[in-house]
């Protein structure tokens, strides 16, 4: 049963990314303000997700690392109308099968939070502690029971990059919430919660060479299909390897249909080589989706989206003042 776990557990979890993303999405999931990341090691040795969201009772706290407990979802018809970011109850099972595994939580309606100390999903410990509102998670050596796992995690400025990337995924659209993150004792963001535009600058600004984030068109655009929001780069700020974002109904998603829609509205501006950078966040209604064909959920299905491809050119080509342009023969 053990193996069977650790199997499973290779779905979900698979580096340290993955353990990231699933903590920090619980958070926002369980409605936090501010969350506080720190790894070490590359999250090998350590990952900790501190939030302020509503927190778990005692019960909840030890069936959260049960497969399949998701409190997210009651029925059938609750997959098709998701706005949580979890659903299918295996993310924190998966994790404590193949890590060691602290969590303190405490609801606001409770005097005392409870520690939960699993590892290799057995349960070491469970009492009753004083901690603060809200939940921390803290996930120790990672694969400390799966050596050949362990041996599959690439260098730590490659298993870094893919927490980052995790991080920007969450972090770019979930922008009313704060975050601090620490690699170490090196603090690497501190970002506030604001909007969009200023959390793009936040994440972008420090690092990148050229002022693109500085400089991004807006697009907005809204029809009973779909509401198209974000920011595309100026045409001379493309480049080889763009900064590119789609993100539907608070998630990130990856859409290589819906990028050559994007392309095409930059139709002779940009060189074949070059490619637009770009943050475009689209409102659906959950029904005409399906968020549920990859583990990983970044594959989205949308029903319309011949019809949101035309809407998202459009969009596109209004924001670089192309509107109007008769296209040349
Ligand atoms: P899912 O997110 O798909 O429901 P998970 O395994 O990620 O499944 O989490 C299991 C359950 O644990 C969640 O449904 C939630 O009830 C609880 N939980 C996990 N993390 C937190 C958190 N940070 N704050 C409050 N509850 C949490
Ligand atoms: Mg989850």
């Amino acid at each position: 049963d053990s193996v069977a776990n650790q199997i499973a557990a290779g779905e979900v979890i698979q580096r340290p990314a993955s353990v990231l993303k699933e903590l920090v999405e619980n958070s926002i999931d369980a409605g936090a303000t501010f969350i506080q990341i720190l790894i070490k090691d590359a999250g090998r040795t350590l990952i900790q997700v501190v939030d302020n969201g509503k927190g778990m009772s005692e019960t909840d706290a030890r069936m959260a690392f049960e497969r399949h407990a998701t409190s997210k979802i009651k029925n059938a018809d609750d997959l098709f109308s998701l706005r949580t970011m979890g659903f299918r109850g295996e993310a924190l099972a998966s994790i404590a099968a193949v890590a060691q595994v602290e969590l303190r939580t405490r609801r606001a309606e409770d005097e005392l939070g409870v520690l939960v100390e699993i590892a290799g999903t057995r349960v070491f410990k469970q009492e009753s502690v004083q901690c603060d509102l809200g939940t921390s998670f803290q996930v120790k050596n990672l694969f400390f029971n799966v050596p050949a796992r362990r041996r599959f995690l690439k260098s730590d400025n490659v298993e870094k990059s893919h927490i980052l990337t995790e991080f920007y995924r969450i972090a770019l659209v979930n922008t009313s919430v704060a975050f601090s993150f620490f690699d170490g004792d090196e603090e690497i963001f501190q970002l506030p919660a604001s909007n969009n535009k200023i959390r793009i600058e936040n994440i972008f600004g420090k690092s990148a060479k050229k002022r693109w984030q500085q400089q991004l068109l807006s697009i907005e655009t809204s029809t009973n299909l779909v509401s198209i929001f974000g920011y595309v780069g100026k045409p001379e700020y493309a480049q080889k390897s763009a900064t590119q974002y789609f993100f539907v109904n608070g998630r990130y998603m990856r859409h290589p249909y819906f990028h050559k829609a994007v392309l095409l509205a930059y139709n002779q501006m940009i060189q074949a080589s070059e490619s637009p950078n770009y943050f475009i966040y689209f409102d659906v209604d959950p029904q005409t989706i399906d968020v549920n064909i990859h583990p990983t959920k970044t594959e989205i299905k949308f029903e319309n989206e011949q019809a949101i491809w035309s809407i998202l050119t459009a969009a596109v080509k209004e924001a670089l003042g192309k509107f109007n342009v008769i296209p040349s023969i």
